[in-house]
């Protein structure tokens, strides 16, 4: 039989690979009825600067919260929702979201929001972005969208010339994921964005290996060169966090050592701690007045 072909050539089936088959159908089939049953939902993850000051802002990671297996993540049912063609239907649902919820974080300068390669191809995209804007009269400075750098191995001038797009709306680009795909350094200056985040791959270890450091150093510095702001992502320990600071490695910080994904009231109370903690007495005093 196939399976036992045994110099590595692919096993073309087994009775467990049709099991999969079968569940990954079933929850294709869920996820059709996810969003109207309401069973996605939206969590935010701050972005702190460096040395904890100040939440600048946060990032939108969409949650399925499926009626009998639990929470389902976006790793396992973004890809599955690429294959059915749904994905932007989720996108819009998080633009609308993020969108909304933003309009009441008055301390936080933007929400960010992932976008998917199906997104760029879709000639909605643009007006679809400007209308949920519109609706929740948030102003485009205070959205940013993500878009992966395999985004533009594709069609890099059809994708770069949808980024431009909106970002001559006012919208911020960030690319996500730094690092994890193929595209090489000297193209950074090419494309059309404005801020980088840095993939946690290349800040696990920055303590204990010298020489990661050192990569993520070189990555820094030319970024910065080039005008890029910098987040890095996934940064996990105290430790990591005393590092990044000693050698001013990003102008953010997004990881477990700030702040796990929160819910929107969560992100709204923190904001307007925020708000009132910079507002000195003088300041408070004044404006009784
Ligand atoms: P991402 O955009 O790179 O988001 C960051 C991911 O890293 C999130 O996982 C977050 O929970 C996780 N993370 C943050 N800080 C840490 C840390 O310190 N340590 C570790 N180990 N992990 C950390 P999540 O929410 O499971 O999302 C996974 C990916 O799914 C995202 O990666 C993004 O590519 C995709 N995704 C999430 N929401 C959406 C969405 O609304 N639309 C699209 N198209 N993709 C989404
Ligand atoms: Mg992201
Ligand atoms: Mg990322
Ligand atoms: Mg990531």
């Amino acid at each position: 039989d196939a399976k036992s072909s045994g110099n590595g050539t692919l096993t073309l089936f087994r009775p467990e690979m049709d099991e999969l088959y079968v569940a990954e159908q079933s929850l294709m089939a869920d996820l059709r009825l996810a969003i109207d049953n309401h069973d996605l939902m939206v969590v935010y993850q701050p972005m702190y600067r460096p040395d904890g000051s100040h939440m600048e802002c946060c990032e939108a990671l969409v949650r399925w919260a499926h009626p009998e297996r639990g929470w389902i993540g976006p790793n396992i049912f973004i890809p599955m929702a690429e294959k059915m063609g749904l994905v932007s239907w989720i996108t819009r649902f998080v633009l609308d979201r993020a969108c909304r919820d933003c309009v009441a974080w008055s301390g936080l300068t933007a929400v960010s929001v992932n976008l998917s390669i199906a997104d760029l191809r879709n000639d909605d995209l643009v007006a679809y972005v400007a209308e949920v804007l519109e609706r929740h009269s948030l102003q485009p400075t205070r959205l940013h969208l993500e878009v992966t750098e395999s985004c533009f191995m594709d069609e890099p001038v059809v994708i770069s010339g949808v980024l431009n797009a909106l970002r001559a709306s006012g919208v911020t680009i960030a690319i996500d994921d730094f690092g994890t795909g193929f595209s090489s350094l000297s193209y950074l200056d090419s494309l059309p964005v404005d801020v980088l985040k840095i993939d946690r791959a290349f800040v696990t270890n920055i303590t204990e290996d010298s020489r990661k450091l050192k990569l993520l150093n070189g990555i820094v510095q030319l970024s910065r060169g080039l005008g890029m702001k910098i987040v890095l992502e996934g940064v996990e320990t105290r430790e990591q966090l005393a590092l990044i600071n000693q050698h001013q490695f990003a102008d953010l910080v997004q990881g477990y050592v700030f702040s796990r994904p929160i819910d929107t009231s969560e992100i709204a109370r923190l904001s307007a701690d925020q708000v009132s903690r910079k507002l000195s007495p003088s300041v408070r005093r004044r404006r009784k007045e």
